[in-house]
């Protein structure tokens, strides 16, 4: 089942709508500025403390994969001394994660309008689209065209990889530079394109702002709901390879998970990979689990970006992890040597797990690393891969156990480096 669904209340302003809950959007998709503007889009600017208090108060949390306040954010930008520049991060590394290209290529007004308010409240008179889906630049430019926004506004395109969409990543590129992550601080509130005060947003973040400004009655339903991109195993290896039953969903705040895997087929599955690569292998118990920032960080995994992969009885979370592990070290920008020798470590050992060659010692090794690796490297790409050995060992020690000595089925050419498993089409 491959589709965009709404789980919110009829009525309540959504992104992926206006929509009955459960439709499709057109094929055609998109916005023109006309349809927009009637669906109360580009209202005239709010008092810029206003809006940042309405913000503050829905507690609307940036949907990049930090989940850090928004209202903390814009003001750190406000303050800083200089004239602001505001950045639309539309690149979303998280192989597993379709809901930033999705919105740029059906919904750019959206994200305009909310760029267009960022500025507003930080006193921004530059802002920038940074993004990698040619599709996306294609609807972006055709926006850009008829929007009103009293804004100059840069369309910056850069190579799709993992830490493309880092912050400092994207400072360094639209500055001219690689997509790298650069080492913090100062950070691009600080000190960001051409050593402005920065501030990059999430597209959804954006997005989101612009609706609490046209609807500030739902500000709090606005700022809870979340997109979520579902995947997993499906019938075959070749379905599932070519992104087999994924959903992109819209969903109120504290959704069970549970909910979602039924939601697109994966009611069997037994566990999942949250937040795109980053929040780790979780398993039993998992089902009850809500869409919630801090009662996911309390169980020791991560929302991130909202991506979620369901894994079936029949998948080995050693296979899953072993996959996640060789594609984040391929994926290592390879400037921390820390993250260089970690990353491949880590792959490398839980290969041999798969393979069925690991001893107790390599076991230990990996407890150990998992423990001493995270907060080291520039960017969260050494956490992500330390969160899912971490969490591997925590959940599934009978299923690491029983590979001493034989690898099972599953795990039988696992380890491709190119995160098929995870990707996701946009649909
Ligand atoms: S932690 Fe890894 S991916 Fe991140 S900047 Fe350092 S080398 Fe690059």
């Amino acid at each position: 089942m491959t589709g965009v669904f709404s789980l919110l209340p009829d009525g309540r302003p959504g992104l992926l709508g206006p929509l009955p809950s459960g439709a499709r959007p057109s094929a055609a998709g998109g916005e023109d500025a006309s349809r927009y503007l009637a669906a109360g889009g580009y209202a005239p600017l709010p008092a810029p403390d206003r809006m940042l208090d309405l913000i503050a108060a829905a507690g609307l949390r940036g949907r990049g994969g930090a989940g850090f306040p928004a209202a903390v954010k814009l003001r750190a930008v406000r303050d800083a001394p200089g004239r602001a520049v505001v950045v639309a991060n539309g690149e979303e590394g998280e192989p597993g994660s379709v809901k930033d290209r999705w919105l740029l290529r059906h919904r750019p007004h959206a994200v305009l309008d909310g760029l267009r308010l960022a500025a507003a409240m930080t006193g921004a008179e530059r802002g920038c689209v940074y993004l990698s889906d040619a599709p996306a630049e294609r609807a972006v430019r055709r926006a850009l065209a008829e929007c009103p926004a009293d804004l100059c506004i840069d369309v910056v395109r850069t190579e799709h990889a993992y830490v493309a969409g880092e912050e400092s990543a994207v400072v360094r590129r639209i500055d001219g530079g690689p997509a790298l992550p650069r080492a913090k601080p100062p950070r691009p509130f600080e000190s960001g394109v051409g050593g402005a005060p920065t501030l990059v947003a999430n597209v959804e973040t954006l997005a989101r702002v612009a609706r609490m400004h046209a609807h500030p009655e739902a500000a709090d339903a606005v700022a809870g709901a979340h997109l979520v991109t579902l995947s997993g195993t499906s019938r075959t290896r070749a379905e599932t390879d070519t992104g087999g039953a994924t959903a992109l969903a819209e969903v109120p705040a504290g959704t069970r998970l549970k909910v979602l895997a039924d939601l697109c087929g994966h009611g069997a599955a037994d566990s999942v990979l949250l937040g795109g690569l980053f929040g780790g292998l979780h398993g039993a118990g998992w089902t009850d689990l809500p869409l919630d920032h801090d009662r996911l960080s309390a169980a020791g995994g991560a929302l991130g970006c909202g991506a979620l992969h369901f894994l079936h009885p029949r998948d080995c979370p050693v296979a899953v992890a072993t996959e996640a592990a060789a594609y984040l070290a391929a994926q290592s920008a390879r400037q921390c040597g820390v993250c260089v020798s970690g990353t491949g470590a880590l792959a490398a050992a839980l290969a041999s797990v798969a393979r069925g060659e690991a001893d107790a010692e390599t076991t230990g090794k990996l407890h150990r690393w998992s423990r001493q690796l995270p907060g080291r490297g520039a960017c969260g790409l050494l956490d992500a891969a330390a969160r899912i050995v971490a969490t591997l060992l925590a959940h599934f020690p009978d299923r690491v156990d029983g590979h001493r000595g034989s690898a099972c089925p599953a795990c039988a050419g696992a380890a491709p480096e190119d995160g098929r498993r995870f990707t996701v089409p946009v649909p």
